[in-house]
């Protein structure tokens, strides 16, 4: 029987714990032999104490260990992935997708659900009638050579451990931790096959990470975590001071990429969109750098290609790539600005919050998504506004939800008489 409560007491004490102590205990948890009552309280010493990067190396590798792995060398390529840390508005892997795939490197791709403020892939794919995001293993290997990409939920068998601990974390008071976010991360990662990823550390207000320094520790120990594993891992950081591009809910995102994919959407969903794209063809087999990756992704969403690969991806899914299919909220309200100026800053994480609180995401596990509600930001950071003109438009189920959610919009933007300076979408990026 491992002796769960002394190695807790070691690291409260701040000892460094060794490699198959760490891996014993996360199978033992996985096994349930070990209680969640002493998970979370490792979990909170590991909080107070941090791990060596030698401790969460260990981590790493315990959690690819206690499920399955996906082989996706039988497709004789470098699959490429990518993945955000969660963030407001963030439909970018939407687009990059289809961008990589119709340049011809494959796309494979397992994503998650809306988690507090933040929206996940999962949840917009549903928005799309008839989409299926379960499946096989198998089919999502067939998947990725026979239309160059898929996304996918998570099986079950993937990463079990970062399942049942990331769940015991998000009530205690643990998610923010640097050493568990990259185990939790770059375990998936790991696990789910691709050779390169790019890995978008989102930074401030609607951020996990709120600073630029935490998100770059962050990223180092990712990048760290891919190479150990034998994995390129590009690591950008980008802003998170205001939602990305100007929708915020389900089916107005799948709106949003498509129009993105089509090369009509907002500049800075536009930028990240071609940077990601461009380090992702850098790292494929197409022995391309990264200016010239970026020239290719540009030209498949100029030429159509990249739009066209997103419906040959949505149909294999079973889905309806029409944008008349997605769902359309029955009440839509603008937000007005209570007087003129130049928008100073959005407060991101309350802006994910309205759009939660409209139905778009979940207060409790259970909950249902409401798919065509949310919030469409018109103003972003730098734009002038005049009283009356609109800030926002609310998509709403009702008056009651609308009326809320106006309520709840207009602090969140906030006006001064100057121009604020602006800020580029890409802040840093870590090798
Ligand atoms: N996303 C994850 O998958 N895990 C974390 O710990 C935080 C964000």
């Amino acid at each position: 029987m491992i002796a769960a409560a002394e190695l807790i007491e070691r690291k409260r004490n701040g000892e460094e714990l060794a490699g198959d102590e760490l891996r014993e205990l996360v199978l033992a948890y996985v096994r349930e032999e070990v209680p969640d009552y002493q998970m979370a309280a490792f979990c909170m010493a590991v909080w107070f104490r941090g791990l060596t990067p030698a401790e969460t190396h260990a981590l790493t590798e315990a959690m690819v260990a206690s499920g399955e792995t996906i082989d996706l060398s039988a497709l004789g390529r470098r699959v490429v992935d990518k993945h955000s840390t969660g963030g407001v508005g963030d439909k970018a892997s939407l687009v990059i997708g289809p961008v990589v795939a119709a340049c011809g490197v494959p796309f494979a791709k397992m994503s998650g659900r809306g988690l507090g403020h933040t929206g996940g892939t999962l949840d917009k794919l549903e928005s799309i009638p008839g989409m299926t995001i379960e499946l096989t293993h198998d089919a999502f290997v067939r998947q990725v050579r026979e239309v160059g990409m898929a996304i996918v939920g998570q099986t079950a068998d993937l990463v079990p451990a970062d399942k049942r601990l990331y769940a015991l974390r998000d009530v205690t008071a643990t998610v923010d931790e640097v050493s568990l976010i990259a185990s939790s991360i770059m375990s998936k990662k790991i696990a789910a096959g691709a050779d390169a990823i790019v890995l978008d550390v989102k930074v401030g207000d609607g951020a996990f990470m709120k600073t630029l320094d935490a998100a770059r520790e962050l990223a180092e120990a990712m990048v760290s975590l891919g190479r150990e594993a034998g994995r390129e891992v590009v690591c950008e950081l980008t802003d998170m001071d205001q939602p990305l591009g100007h929708a915020v809910g389900n089916a107005l995102e799948i709106r949003e990429a498509v129009e993105t994919l089509r090369g009509a959407g907002p500049a800075d969903l536009g930028e990240l969109v071609l940077s990601a794209a461009a380090h992702l063809l850098s790292l494929s087999d197409l022995d391309v750098d990264a200016d010239e990756g970026r020239r290719r992704a540009e030209g498949a969403m100029a030429g159509g290609e990249a739009h066209a690969a997103y419906e040959r991806w949505i149909r294999a899914q079973g889905g309806d790539p029409s944008l008349d299919a997605l769902p359309e909220a029955p009440v839509v309200r603008e937000v007005p600005a209570p007087e003129d100026g130049y928008v100073q800053s959005i407060a991101t994480t309350a802006v994910g919050l309205a759009s939660l609180h409209l139905g778009a995401g979940r207060a409790t596990k259970e909950d249902e998504i409401d798919h065509a509600v949310g919030v469409v930001c018109r103003a972003k950071r730098g734009d002038r506004v005049s009283r009356g003109g609109p800030l926002a438009v609310v998509h709403a189920r009702d008056e009651a939800a609308a009326d809320r959610a106006l309520a709840d919009l207009t602090p969140c933007f906030r006006l001064g008489p100057t121009e604020p300076e602006q800020r580029p979408i890409v802040l840093d990026i870590v090798h």
